[in-house]
């Protein structure tokens, strides 16, 4: 399953707030096979929005949109999804019946656009806030409050999946430059993605679906680079 995560928010571009919502997102699909193809950070703007929905959901198995979610002003996300798959905005009795069952509120209480959705979605409860998220065909809609977001993620989780892939890492205490020719001779003997990030030290990173393939690529390399302390 190929993914698309959309992140709204004009405080992850002026980077304000770390986008911790796409990295823990990025993990939690990645543990369950899935490949998150894009991540796209998207201003609080109703045709941004729009634009990067509509093309992701044609493009990939499915999109998971967070923030901008409820009736504050600023929050434009339902109206762009509803935009992005062709949908009037509608009040969900659903959601609304829901926070006054569980919630604790009345309908007093809650302003004007808490409820609202694209037509025909389906609602996700908000056990940690207020705001309902929503699924509108392959697009999941969640809210911004990191603890809300992966509080909801889990009700839906069941519904990503791939193929399992397994990872090692060899941590080298060498400069990338000096380990191009052993990458490359790894790379070339074995069915795996071989990946190189540098930092205090090079980690390089063994990924693929046989997990002796992996295992027997990192065993390889670690024979041949002088190891990092961490190891
Ligand atoms: P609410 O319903 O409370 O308005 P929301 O779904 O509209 O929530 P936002 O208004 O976009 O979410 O953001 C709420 C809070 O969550 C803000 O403090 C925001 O900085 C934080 N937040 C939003 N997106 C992310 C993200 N991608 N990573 C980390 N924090 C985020
Ligand atoms: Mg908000």
């Amino acid at each position: 399953m190929r993914v698309a995560v959309v992140t709204v928010g004009d405080e992850l571009l002026a980077g304000e707030t770390v986008n911790t919502n796409a990295a823990w997102l990025g993990r939690q699909l990645a543990e369950r096979g899935v490949t998150v193809e894009r991540v796209t950070t998207v201003p609080d703007r109703l045709a941004d929005i729009a634009r990067v929905v509509n093309e992701y959901h044609a493009e990939y198995d499915a999109v998971v949109v967070t923030g901008g979610l409820g009736p504050t002003h600023d929050d434009m996300t339902i109206d762009g999804v509803a935009a992005a798959f062709g949908r009037d905005v509608i009040e969900s009795e659903e959601a609304l019946t829901w926070l006054e069952e569980n919630g604790g509120y009345t309908r007093d209480d809650l302003t004007d656009g808490t409820g609202d959705v694209p037509e025909g979605a389906r609602v996700l409860p908000n056990h940690e806030g207020v705001a309902p998220g929503c699924v509108v065909e392959n697009c999941y809609v969640l809210p911004g409050v990191p603890g809300e977001m992966k509080r909801m993620f889990e009700e839906v989780a069941d519904e990503f999946s791939g193929q399992p892939r397994y990872v090692a890492t060899v941590d080298a205490a060498e400069p990338e430059s000096a380990l191009l020719d052993r990458l490359a001779a790894v790379q070339e003997a074995f069915p795996v993605k071989v990946g190189s990030y540098p930092g205090e030290n090079v980690r390089v990173r063994f990924e693929g679906p046989e997990e002796d393939d992996v295992e027997a690529a990192a065993a390889w390399l670690r024979d041949r680079v002088e190891p990092a302390d961490t190891q």
